[in-house]
């Protein structure tokens, strides 16, 4: 009896961990090297890696719908930092949160805008012309979180 009951564990377990694997393992992750991270991990202690869906827009009305007129949802412009900030969920990354994201930018960049379908671990990288958000394409990024001071 309790043979059994510890072989049918063993199968639950592996049904769960094989099904968790399938969901959680994404077919193309970006992510920075060993090295990278663990440089920025000494330089900013309390650094922390999330793993997030990111997709790309621009300030066009099929991205922004009539009305953005070159101002993000935290107030900044469009053209703070070079153009390069990005949209989060801010109930999990607020307004001004630095985020390194490995294949965007030149070097942290921060939350300054939100969206409709922008949530959990989601984001939205700001490109400034429609080519380049398609070009960017939909891509799972192991992105590094800085934390506020
Ligand atoms: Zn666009």
């Amino acid at each position: 009896m309790r043979r059994i009951a510890c072989v049918s564990l063993v199968a639950l377990l592996v049904v769960v961990f094989c099904g968790a694997k399938r969901v959680a393992t994404p077919q193309l992750i970006y992510s920075l090297s060993d090295d990278a991270k663990q440089q920025i991990q000494t330089a900013l202690p309390g650094s922390r890696l999330m793993l997030m869906e990111v997709t790309a827009y621009c300030p066009c009305v099929k991205c922004c719908g009539r009305g953005a007129h070159g101002v993000t949802a935290s107030g900044a412009r469009i053209t703070q930092n070079g153009g390069q900030f990005v949209a989060a969920d801010t109930s999990v990354l607020p307004f001004g949160t630095k985020l390194v994201i490995p294949g965007y930018g030149s070097g942290p960049v921060e939350v300054l805008d939100r969206g409709g379908a922008i949530k959990g671990n989601r984001l939205d990288v700001f490109f400034p012309t429609h080519e380049q958000a398609k070009a960017f394409g939909r891509r799972w990024v192991e992105i590094l979180v800085t934390p506020n001071d």
